[in-house]
């Protein structure tokens, strides 16, 4: 038998949504800005595909991804075009670096050892490959200090098999200014300035993600990285409300069944819920494997119908009740709000469990299928 046309529960994936926020983000990062919008980790849950396939419509024409298994799916489903540009994040091992050139992705260079790795492939493979150097200002990830990477920058010109495109840095904290974010910005801008000045040359200089966009415009430089607010979020909660972004991503499932209990009737796993009073439960078919968090557990609230009931009880792996107190008029069948664009949205829901809205639109975890609308 076929799969069942409508599952219990899906990620509807809103494309207006999405090109409501990337027009938001060219507004703040100007017109003669370059825009990378950043796809890794399946479009931060979204479905990379389907994202950036939809954002080569809305005219971004860079992408960021973290290795590249995740550049070879866009490549091969041809979600982008072969004119578009596929970023690395997270250097790769030697034995990564024939996909590289294969599935035409660029290149981050954190170290020498790395160049001449990269140098020797596309020289074995007579075909360059393009790299970005990455730098590291203050963030403790990846690159060089400031001062090691003028070297690998000058070589890395001078290597015939390596087409330098860019170089770029990652901020800390992007959405405070202590002074720290903005040191890292004066580093790596004196030190594109110094390699301009001894070669002559113009590469692509980006810094800025989401946070750098919205809350220090002079970061913006030639191009800006952002993830977070494409899908719909600001990365924190004191940039204050955007109502200029709005969630791409709706979580939702449905009741499964409905009865009514009596004051003193426990629920789920452990009982850490007992019913205040006689009510009625609604069992939902989405838990704690579909990416709803155990850690909401009698903290979060739901959408059905319009109006928000808690959630009660421990959230189970594939199942989660709701007290829909004394409410008759909802049916097995009706659709359940999770979080999305009905609310509550992903960063109310990341405030009740303790983490930020990225990880829990990652989590939506692979078995939910996601439907754009
Ligand atoms: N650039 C790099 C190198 C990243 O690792 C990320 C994500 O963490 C981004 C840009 C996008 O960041 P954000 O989602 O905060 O805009």
């Amino acid at each position: 038998p076929s799969a069942p046309e409508e599952p219990l529960t899906e990620a509807l994936i809103s494309l207006g949504n999405l090109s409501g926020n990337v027009r938001y983000a060219r507004k703040r990062a100007g017109e003669t800005c370059r825009i990378m919008g950043v796809v890794k980790a399946d479009a931060y849950g979204h479905g990379a595909q389907a994202v950036a396939r939809h954002l080569e419509t809305c005219g971004i024409h860079d992408f960021g991804v973290a290795n590249v298994q995740e550049a070879m799916e866009l490549r091969r489903s041809q979600a982008v075009s072969d004119r578009s540009g596929i970023l690395a994040f997270c250097t790769p091992p030697p034995s990564h670096l024939v996909h590289y050139t294969q599935y035409d992705t660029e290149l981050t260079i954190a170290d020498n050892g790395q160049l001449h790795a990269a140098s020797a492939r596309a020289s074995a493979y007579q075909k360059p490959l393009t790299v970005h150097v990455k730098v590291d200002t203050g963030m403790g990830r990846l690159g060089l200090s400031c001062r090691e990477a003028m070297d690998v920058l000058l070589a890395a010109e001078q290597d015939p098999w390596i087409h330098l495109k860019g170089v770029y840095t990652h901020f800390a904290q992007s959405t405070v200014d202590d002074g720290f974010t903005r040191r890292q910005l004066q580093e790596f801008l004196q030190l594109c300035s110094e390699f301009e000045h001894r070669t002559g040359r113009k590469i692509i200089r980006h810094a800025a993600n989401s946070g750098a966009l919205l809350c220090m415009p002079e970061s913006r430089l030639d191009m800006v990285r952002p993830g977070i607010m494409l899908y719909g979020y600001a990365p924190e909660r004191r940039i204050g409300p955007l109502p200029e972004l709005r969630p791409v991503m709706q979580l939702q499932s449905r009741v499964i069944f409905i009865k009514n209990v009596r004051s003193g009737t426990p629920i789920s796993y452990n009982r850490s819920w007992v019913a205040p009073t006689d009510c009625r439960i609604a069992t939902v078919a989405a838990g704690y494997a579909d990416g709803y968090h155990r850690l909401l557990s009698n903290r979060a609230m739901v959408t059905i119908s319009g109006r928000r009931y808690p959630q009660a009880g421990n959230v189970t792996m594939d199942q989660l009740m709701v007290n829909l107190g004394t409410e008759t008029g909802i049916r097995e069948g009706e659709r359940v709000t999770l979080f999305g664009w009905d609310g509550p949205t992903a960063a109310d829901l990341a405030d009740l469990c303790g983490t930020i809205s990225y990880e829990l639109l990652c989590s939506v975890s692979a078995r939910v299928k996601r439907t754009i609308v």
